[in-house]
């Protein structure tokens, strides 16, 4: 409507909402990520170098109450390594407290009820002895203990042939992969849904070969994170309406977590490498700038480095810097925190812009190219 057609009253609150408009709002001292007397429980964290601790930490952070849950195979070991202090150092927060692991659950992801574990499996000796390590059995207990939740975070991935190209896949190994790293993400949304509270939000790990072909990304891995990206959409509409929660998924950029690094074949250089290597290629950088750390969190950087988290630039992405697995963990803290109360269904980026990248200037048909030359990163980013 023409200014020249309101009364004075309207034209006033025309002008806030055109003030409104350009952003002009006051300024806020702080815009905090406040999950204080939420319960978030972390599926698939096992050490301080995946992005399932970045993420845990981050919601410690944040106030969260932490409970994970720990594939049994990793149980013992994650359980010594708490106790003997071995993950001290990764567990300091920026106000010097030590993230609290409130209760961990021993969860195996490919299963949903008691019926589903062969025998093999209930008497391995990894398995033996636990109680209720089933989705729907942790389900119960995590309902038990709690009440209701607030935040679900599935950072879980398994592909038994994931070194072979999906040529070469059998049905099993293709099958396996998209049940520990596509229905399991399902089968959690459908166990925990019913008892999280109304405005709580879920969240999964994915990765760019979802959609687009990652040579050396194989066992059927890339087929299961195409699922885990829709399945994302279809259970945003579903537990949105049924709940009343939000699920997204962060499609991740490399980094060297154990997970990561199992992708290789024995004495050869880990996929993780050249994938990193192809994200940080030909970084030249000509004026050294001062970083710093990632914003909302307040550290300086170097606290925030955990083990295991390289330090390269990156150089095909379009930000020419080292990827953090804290730089997941903040963005997956926002999505988890009610900041991100109207984002749902979606699969948001934290790879450095990489996957807007359609041609790579570290090709060498690219070599002669003044592009290379005059979009050569001119600030040094850690
Ligand atoms: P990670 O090793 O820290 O995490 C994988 C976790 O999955 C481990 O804790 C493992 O114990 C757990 N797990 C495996 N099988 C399980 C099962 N059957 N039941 C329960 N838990 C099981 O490695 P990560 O790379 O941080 O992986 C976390 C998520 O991030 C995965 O979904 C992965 O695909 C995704 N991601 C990783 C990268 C990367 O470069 N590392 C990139 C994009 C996405």
């Amino acid at each position: 409507v023409a200014d020249a057609f309101l009364a004075p009253a309207q034209l006033q609150r025309s002008a806030v909402r055109v003030q409104q408009r350009r952003n002009v709002a006051a300024p806020m001292m702080a815009l905090p990520i406040d999950c204080k007397g939420k319960v978030a429980f972390v599926s698939g964290m096992a050490d301080p170098n995946g992005y399932g601790w970045a993420i845990t930490k981050a919601l410690a952070e944040a106030g969260a109450t932490i409970i994970v849950g720990v594939w049994p195979p990793m149980l013992k070991i994650f359980e010594m390594n708490l106790k003997n202090g071995k993950f001290d150092d990764d567990m300091r927060l920026p106000d010097g407290s030590m993230m609290k692991i409130e209760k961990v659950y021993a969860q195996d992801a490919v299963f949903d009820t008691p019926e589903d574990v062969p025998a093999d499996i209930a008497s391995n000796k990894r398995y033996a002895g636990l109680d209720g390590f089933t989705i729907s059995e942790v389900a119960a207990k995590v309902k038990a203990d709690y009440g209701t939740i607030d935040i679900l975070v599935h950072s879980i991935a398994n592909g038994p042939e994931v070194t072979k190209p999906l040529l070469e896949v059998s049905r099993a190994g293709y099958l396996a992969a998209s049940s520990a790293s596509a229905y399991s993400m399902v089968s959690l949304v459908q166990r925990f849904g019913p008892f999280m509270n109304p405005g709580g939000s879920v969240i999964s790990l994915s990765y760019f070969a979802a959609e687009k072909t990652i040579p050396g990304y194989g066992g059927g891995m890339s087929s299961a994170k195409a699922q885990l990206e829709s399945d994302t959409r279809t259970l945003a509409f579903e537990a949105g309406r049924k709940y009343g929660i939000r699920v997204n998924t962060l499609s991740a950029g490399p980094l060297k977590s154990r997970a990561a690094t199992a992708i290789s074949a024995k004495g050869q250089k880990a996929f993780i490498d050249f994938a990193i290597d192809y994200s940080k290629a030909r970084a030249r950088a000509r004026v050294s700038a001062p970083l710093s750390p990632p914003r909302g969190l307040s550290l300086p950087r170097p606290q925030y480095l955990t083990a295991g988290v390289l330090s390269r630039p990156q150089a095909n992405a379009p930000m020419a810097q080292d990827l953090y697995n804290n730089d997941v963990g903040a963005a997956a803290c926002f999505l988890l925190s009610p900041l991100a109360r109207a984002i749902t269904g979606v699969t948001l980026y934290v790879d450095n812009g990489l996957h807007s990248i359609g041609m790579a200037v570290d090709s060498s048909s690219m070599t002669e190219s003044p592009v290379v030359e005059q979009f050569a990163p001119q600030v040094e980013l850690h």
